[in-house]
């Protein structure tokens, strides 16, 4: 039941169709009555129309740049990559009339995220953390694979923890500054989120910054006051801060 065509320059089309909006024909429902276009809005519309030279693939379901048959081309100022990954998914699921709504989500990608980071923190937990933190770069790139229409708050949280792992990781591989990075990158996507802070100040205790730390410390009890993790480190470091002659004069 499914058809292909395409409409590449030249080629004329085999079979007849509307490209404007939907006529009541012999077999389309009556009910479908589009409001008639706004003027002021169609002459807006078409003072930006600008026709692009484009290709369609005949293999498959991609537009290219006319000149050189790219996907993405900075000479010719084209980007369709986005447009080709959607065309390639909906191919892909023929069963779909379109995309599913936002709270859909494709279990297998979860799943594989899950096990990857899983993998990572088993690792983790066997002290090998060069090999820990591929596993979680594994899952970070699994995880921001999800197709465009699903949760972007649920790659955000996946993002975050699987990043956050990452931190702990570099941390405990002295690796300070990559572990900062990351946890700045988890602070940036879920700003409201104690570990990221914390991750944070435990990169920057590394590096030897306590006075830097304790102020991301207290940025994270902003968001989360009663976190006792964060409240546990804070003290912490307010002892190490304390009066460091006094330190010298014990030992
Ligand atoms: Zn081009």
């Amino acid at each position: 039941m499914s058809h292909q065509h395409t409409h590449g320059p030249g080629e004329s089309h085999s079979h007849s169709h509307s490209h404007g909006p939907p006529q009541p024909g012999p077999q389309q429902p009556q009910q479908m009555v589009l409001p008639p276009p706004d003027p002021a809005l169609q002459a807006m519309i078409e003072a930006d129309f600008r026709p692009v030279p484009l290709i369609v693939n005949p293999e498959g379901p991609a537009v290219f740049c006319e000149a050189h048959k790219l996907d993405k081309c900075e000479e010719c100022g084209q980007d369709y990559v986005n447009l080709n990954r959607l065309a390639k998914i909906l191919a892909s699921n023929p069963n779909l009339a379109a995309p599913p709504p936002a709270n859909v989500v494709s279990r297998n990608l979860s799943q594989a995220v899950n096990n990857t980071k899983e993998e990572g923190n088993n690792l983790y937990k066997q002290k090998k953390h060069p090999l820990a933190i591929a596993r979680y770069t594994m899952a970070a790139s699994i995880a921001v694979q999800r197709p465009p229409w699903e949760t972007n708050q649920l790659m955000r949280e996946e993002l975050s923890t699987i990043i956050s792992n990452r931190s702990a990781a570099y941390c405990e591989a002295q690796d300070f500054i990559s572990a900062l990075v990351d946890a700045e990158t988890v602070i940036a996507v879920r700003r409201n989120w104690s570990k990221g802070h914390f991750r944070k100040a435990k990169a920057l205790v590394g590096m030897g910054k306590l006075e830097d730390a304790r102020e991301a410390l207290q940025l994270g009890l902003a968001f989360e006051p009663n976190n006792a993790e964060l409240s546990a480190f804070y003290s912490e470091i307010e002892k190490m801060t304390e009066s460091p002659s006094e330190k010298k004069e014990e030992s």
